[in-house]
């Protein structure tokens, strides 16, 4: 790439409070029926007033400081004017040169990515088209709602970074549960603003790029319609390689807003774009300026609790695991919390057995974060759902894994077991003995088993005889399937080796 590729993002969340941003309205907007949380405040009559929503400034204050912004203790809202008919002000209360949080980042792998801002504003209601494109509904439910806008400065380097970086965002916006961020649902909404710019001409002040030696910068595009994360990855890349061949070719970037279309992977024009100038700011005169104490923020800081970054980190260090394991347990911060726990209890099992598996801790824990990131995170994702939703107590599962670890069970039989707990939760040694699954691991009984089937097949025995060891695999099958998986395959395989040698 012979350009320098400059990013930016910017993300709207929705706040999960209760009630809207400036009335009293529920903040509840999916699956209901069109305009039912709606007031004179919010429909913008004439003559209502707007009432901040105290809880909704708290979550914003508490994402700027788990993102390491500065607080703005001096603050107010502002109009930003323009017009669009699911707008009922004809102005969206936003901020504008006070903002609750700016000048903080978000540590990524090795790299800081700086945020410029993180704001308050409220959102719009929706639009539909109907079908034949003769009439158009709008649904106010959602105008209104508390609408958190973050705002990072052009220092992402590529669509992947950039990827990452709302993935990272939308796991914070969850662990400080402040926003659901649903990508699909409209929840977490995320544009990107990409330019591309001579090698080394520019730097960045203020979130704005800046030429070095009177140099004449190109434009930078925006890009909305962005649902998903793939989408984002694409869409920016597109908006790269679009840009990178209009400049080979010499063609001036105009500054226009493109919208991403999933179906023919491309971005397409939309509008040109406009500038804050065009929005005609100006305070907010129904809402008078307000002041943040310092004793105020610092009972929000309180509640931070551990980010995903320092989870992570965390699992690693006190458990060992790998680091892998600890991503994908990070996910979501109740997978995690499950883990802990379950490894907490298995700790209890263990130690009634005696010191013999006390030195294994490590081992344990890895073998506990496989089988929640195997088995159980399969079971989850075919049922479209996630941690919330696990049946099974940390206990049980601790019990499951120290039959596996105790080879009470094979990991087969465990496979089984799971899939009930998964489905109806339960102990795993009362489903074992309701089914019948108790593994056999007494020799005398597997004896007979094994001979039986070397009897049967005098085949294989030949050819084992012959030099030919890999069937051994062949037999250990034949037993299992004749105990129908119930047989411990260890004790399987030595009973085996040595029935095959004296045979
Ligand atoms: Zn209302
Ligand atoms: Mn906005």
């Amino acid at each position: 790439m012979k350009y320098d590729i400059i990013i930016g993002l910017e993300i709207h969340a929705e706040l999960n409070t209760k009630s809207k941003m400036f009335c009293s309205c529920l903040n509840k907007s999916d699956n209901l029926k069109p305009n039912i949380n709606v007031c004179p405040v919010c429909l913008a009559h004439p003559g209502t007033l707007p009432v901040p929503n105290k809880s909704a400034i708290e979550k914003t204050i508490l994402l700027a400081l788990a993102l390491n912004c500065q607080i703005n203790q001096e603050t107010k809202f502002d109009r930003k004017n323009y017009f669009y008919p699911d707008l009922p002000k004809g102005y969206q209360i936003s901020q504008y040169d006070k903002p609750f949080g700016f000048d903080g980042y978000l540590e990524i792998g090795d790299e800081k990515i700086e945020i410029n801002r993180i704001h308050l504003e409220e959102d719009t209601g929706k639009i539909f088209h109907d079908k034949n494109g003769q009439k158009t509904l709008i649904d106010f439910n959602r105008a209104g709602n508390p609408l958190l806008e973050m705002v990072t400065k052009p220092t992402i380097k590529s669509a992947l970074q950039a990827k990452v970086f709302a993935q990272n965002f939308q796991k914070i916006l969850r662990y400080l549960n402040i926003s659901n961020a649903d990508m699909e649902k409209g929840e977490m909404r995320c544009e990107a603003n990409v330019s591309l710019q001579e090698k080394d001409c520019w730097y960045h002040k203020n979130g704005e790029i800046i030429a070095k030696n009177k140099n004449k910068l190109n434009s930078k595009v925006e890009v909305k319609n962005i649902n998903s994360f793939k989408a984002l990855e694409k869409a920016i890349n597109f908006e790269i390689k679009r840009q990178a061949e209009l400049l080979d070719k010499k063609t001036e970037i105009i500054a226009e807003t493109r919208g991403w279309q999933e179906s023919s992977e491309e971005t397409v024009y939309q509008r040109k774009k406009e500038t804050a100038a065009d929005y005609r700011y100006f305070k907010e005169p129904d809402i008078p300026l307000f002041k943040i104490e310092k004793e105020e923020i610092l009972n929000i800081k309180n509640q931070l609790v551990e980010l995903p970054i320092n989870k992570k980190k965390r699992l690693i260090r006190q458990y060992g695991i790998k680091s892998d394991s600890a991503e994908i347990l990070v996910n979501d911060k109740l997978l995690a919390d499950f883990f802990e726990k379950t490894v907490s209890e298995l700790g209890a099992w263990i130690k009634a057995e005696g010191d013999k598996y006390i030195r294994q801790e490590k081992k344990l824990a890895q073998t506990t974060a496989n089988w929640i990131n195997g088995e159980l995170l399969k079971h989850l994702k075919a049922n479209k759902k996630s941690a919330k939703d696990i049946k099974i107590t940390a206990e049980n599962m601790a019990e499951l894994i120290s039959l596996v670890w105790r080879e009470k069970i094979n990991s087969n039989t465990a496979q089984k077991l799971l899939k009930i707990m998964y489905e109806n939760g339960g102990d795993p040694s009362d489903i074992m003995a309701d089914l019948g699954l108790e593994q056999i691991d007494n020799s005398q009984e597997l004896e007979k088993v094994i001979k039986r089937i070397i009897e049967e097949n005098k085949k294989q025995l030949k050819e084992y005889k012959a030099g030919k060891l890999t069937v051994l695999k062949y037999f250990i099958g034949q037993v299992m399937a004749a105990t129908r998986g119930k047989a411990n395959p260890r004790v399987v395989k030595e009973l085996l080796e040595e029935i095959l040698k004296s045979n």
